[in-house]
């Protein structure tokens, strides 16, 4: 049986690349409820960078750590090269804070965002020493959320219960429902009986019908979990920035867009409270950049008022702000101004179609016209990068709109010779509760036929197209609509090797043709079009809209007849009965830019209130001197477990730590400004040190205050001291010429003093390097299976170039620990 344990784990990271991956540390550091009465693992089933940029999981984490009763951790899939050291070690899959086993967790929750990670949950339950077959598994419970939910069956076998909808209070539910059975003694059955009574919970072995979960207070929700969120993390996200939510739901009724449909009503968060939450989130995390979050960012009713007010705060503090999701129109134009003003981002747009045809079919209902204004607007306001994204295999599609993409793509590249174009094609999947999910979906055979004339059209020297691999998207197709069946070719895929199926490098097409082919089924089973009398997989599966809604909506699509946007005009799609409605924003006392208001008024709804015009003014803490008003260096240690860092993520987290104390910093100028700090020569991953020293230049040298910057500092990085510099003071390089490094190893062979500083005297003679660039070096210790010494040498020597010396020395050992000492300033070197 595989087995855990702390030693085994922090062993693991000298074995692996990115062990940053496996850190599992935060700021502020996570609580270990020790006296728990439930272990919940939130688990990602992608790697770190992906998972741990996911808000949705973060959101639930804060909201469970909260809880007195639980202890909750996080896990995400291993990348291969742990795997391997995983399964040969006989170490099973852990919580990254606690270090604990999955087994020792009541409930597993995993978060399913795509359907070409489903071998990797079951991979995960595999290297937990689990049975990944849920009848045949005890405890702990196996629970899934997020949107591949909605059609459950695939992932039926596997996993014993299913969240429907807004994860948020039905998982608190959950939880507290498992409690108390754990306090009666019930049996793992029992309690998936009780599970299958709460609202949003789907349980496959009882097969119950369920209704989404719907969370109807955003404001509340963002008020309960950002108590104890964020975590910043230490490893790189792919998102490594703040991300605040400001609305969920979308009103516009595009018909192939699951996520606009499952997500319905709409519920924005109030303008002010996000304001007042983004300031205050800036400044405990120390982020530089920050994004919003939903399906039509450009949609949220007071985005006029939101953005003004946050970018006045963001251009003062040097914080850039992103807006992901956006529509085609001028408004996207002005707002990519706007937030310009501090990083510079290019404008994402999509029209998703190649014909004004075509985009009546999918209900996105723009012109030519108004694409092409938006492109003229972008080029002449400087944007540099416009990505557009379309789609390829829509229903009804046809050569005409093939071309139209062609058209579109090249429209934009002519506008401007320093506008560099994306043209970023996806193939349409039909989705479960969609107005399309009755549709067919293309062969292969189409898709690259499609794929082909766009590659052999969509050319030019600023235009770059970017194509979905269609192997994976028939793989996503067959998943998305699939039944029960479909669980058991996951399964055999799985147990041929598939795993991180979603990456191109390791996605294996044979092995899924071969494991469907083993169950008697084809790809044409799945993706052919299906009857509207057709019983579909997800049936007791309740989005909240009405069958003979979407069932109207696909007349609607191939009569080319449009859907008004909800905000405007309800069209009954049953989602706001019970309780749920479309909710909105009041309107605002924070500031408007009236760059934007000028242009947000035609862009509403009618039915909804406009923000207030007025002007903020805006004050920079930039002094006007690039060397800034004063220098303050700072010597901090870097301790175990942060000497896994990069340099590059350490260099990150040191930079959140400056924002956090409040210290008024000298940014860069240029695109992405930059606190202006210069670094010691960096450390290789593994190294830690006593003392780095960093130079950070301030705009200020009068009424400093340092209370924040000692605690401003994470565990594992700490202040050792500070001061304020004279100007006339030697830049780092000048001052210093060497450092001293104590290496410590682990000997596989008993050898003798005497034996090894014989070996040592020889060595420094005879190597070039060696004689050239280290300067002092001595025994510290030397026991029956450790050897330690210390080496002083210049600057530019690296600790791995000492070590590939020290292998000419004819003894056998391993690295076991490396630490930079200090530096060395020229009296302090005596050469040996
Ligand atoms: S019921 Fe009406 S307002 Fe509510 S989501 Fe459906 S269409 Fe929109």
């Amino acid at each position: 049986m595989l087995k855990s344990g702390k030693n085994k784990i922090d062993g693991l990271f000298t074995k692996v690349n990115k062990p940053s991956r496996y850190l599992g540390s935060t700021y502020p550091e996570e609580k270990i409820n020790k006296k728990s009465l439930l272990k919940v693992a939130l688990c990602f089933p992608d790697l770190y960078e992906i998972g741990i940029s996911n808000l949705g999981l973060s959101i639930l984490y804060s909201l469970l750590e909260k809880d007195k009763d639980i202890l909750v951790d996080r896990c995400y899939a291993p990348a291969n090269d742990l795997e391997e050291v995983m399964r040969k070690d006989k170490i099973s899959l852990f919580g990254l804070e606690t270090k604990l086993t999955l087994k020792d967790f009541d409930i597993i929750g995993f978060s399913l965002q795509h359907e070409l990670l489903f071998t990797n949950v079951l991979n995960m339950l595999d290297l937990a020493g689990l049975e990944v077959k849920s009848d045949k598994r005890d405890w702990p419970i196996v629970i899934a959320g997020g949107s591949c939910c909605f059609n459950p069956e695939p992932m039926a076998d596997f996993i014993d219960a299913f969240v429907i909808g807004d994860g948020e209070e039905v998982l608190q539910d959950i939880c507290h429902e498992v409690i108390s059975a754990k306090k009666k003694g019930l049996a793992k059955k029992q309690v998936l009986g009780l599970l299958s009574q709460i609202k949003g919970v789907y349980v496959p072995l009882i097969g119950n019908t369920v209704k989404k979960r719907v969370v109807t207070d955003l404001d509340n929700n963002l008020e309960n979990y950002s108590k104890t969120w964020p975590k910043v993390p230490f490893g790189q996200g792919v998102h490594d920035r703040l991300t605040m939510e400001i609305m969920r739901g979308c009103g516009r009724g595009c018909r192939f867009c699951q996520a606009g449909y499952i997500t319905r009503p709409i519920r924005e968060v109030s303008a002010v409270l996000l304001a007042n939450k983004t300031k205050e989130t800036l400044e405990k995390t120390g982020y530089g950049e920050v994004s919003v979050l939903s399906l039509s960012s450009t949609d949220y009713s007071q985005i006029d008022s939101l953005i003004a007010d946050t970018m006045a705060y963001c251009k003062r503090k040097k914080v850039s702000l992103s807006i992901p999701s956006q529509r085609v129109d001028s408004f996207s134009v002005k707002i990519g101004q706007e937030i310009g003003k501090v990083k510079s981002t290019g404008l994402t747009l999509a029209p998703e179609a190649g014909t004004e045809r075509l985009r009546k079919v999918i209900n996105k209902n723009l012109t030519d016209t108004q694409i092409d204004c938006t492109l003229k607007e972008a080029s002449t306001s400087g944007a540099r990068k416009v990505k557009l994204y379309f789609m390829i295999g829509l229903p009804t599609e046809d050569q005409e709109d093939l071309q139209g993409i062609v058209d579109i793509a090249k429209r934009a590249s002519k506008k401007s010779n320093k506008l560099k174009v994306t043209a970023s094609i996806s193939t349409f999947i039909p989705k479960p509760h969609t107005a399309f999910q009755w549709c067919a979906q293309n062969s292969l055979e189409e898709i690259r036929q499609k794929q082909t004339f766009l590659k052999e059209n969509i050319v030019g020297y600023n235009l770059e197209l970017r194509w979905h691999n269609p192997e994976q998207s028939l793989l996503e197709g067959l998943i998305a609509r699939g039944d029960r069946s479909v669980g058991q070719v996951i399964k055999k895929a799985w147990q041929k090797g598939a795993k991180f199926d979603n990456w191109s490098e390791s996605f294996n097409f044979d092995i899924w043709s071969q494991s469907l082919f083993d169950q008697g089924l084809s790809f044409d089973d799945y993706l052919k079009g299906r009857s509207l009398k057709e019983e579909m997989p997800w049936q007791n599966i309740d989005s909240g809209l009405k069958l003979s809604f979407l069932k109207s909506e696909y007349d609607k699509a191939f009569a080319l007849k449009p859907s008004q946007d909800c905000r405007i005009k309800c069209l009954k799609c049953g989602v706001c009965e019970n309780g749920v409605k479309n909710i909105y924003s009041k309107p605002t006392e924070i500031a408007t830019s009236p760059a934007r208001n000028d242009v947000i008024a035609p862009c509403l709804p009618p039915c909804l209130p406009a923000g207030r015009a007025g002007r903020r003014s805006e004050t920079t803490n930039q002094s006007n001197g690039k060397e800034g008003k004063s220098r303050l260096r700072l010597v901090i240690q870097k301790l175990p477990p942060l000497h896994v860092l990069s340099h590059l993520e350490y260099v990150k987290a040191f930079e959140r730590s400056l924002r956090r104390s409040g210290l008024p910093l000298l940014y860069t100028e240029g695109f992405s400004p930059r606190p202006k700090i210069s670094y010691s020569p960096a450390l290789a991953v593994g190294t830690s040190s006593q003392g780095e020293i960093f130079d950070v230049w301030l705009t200020a040298k009068d009424s400093l205050d340092f209370s924040k910057l000692k605690k401003s500092f994470v565990k594992g990085m700490e202040l050792v001291t500070y001061k304020l510099l004279d100007n006339n003071h030697p830049r780092f390089f000048k001052e210093y010429i060497g450092a001293s490094y104590q290496l410590t190893l682990k000997l596989n062979k008993r050898i003798s003093v005497d034996v090894i500083n014989d070996r040592i005297k020889q060595l420094l003679n005879n190597t070039e390097i060696i004689r050239e660039k280290v300067l002092g070096l001595s025994i510290i210790d030397c026991k029956e299976d450790s050897l330690t010494f210390e080496v002083e040498c210049c600057i530019d020597l690296v600790p791995k170039w000492i070590i590939a010396v020290l292998e000419q020395l004819n003894i056998d050992f391993e690295v076991a620990e490396v630490k930079r000492l200090k530096f060395l300033k020229e009296l302090d070197v005596k050469k040996i």
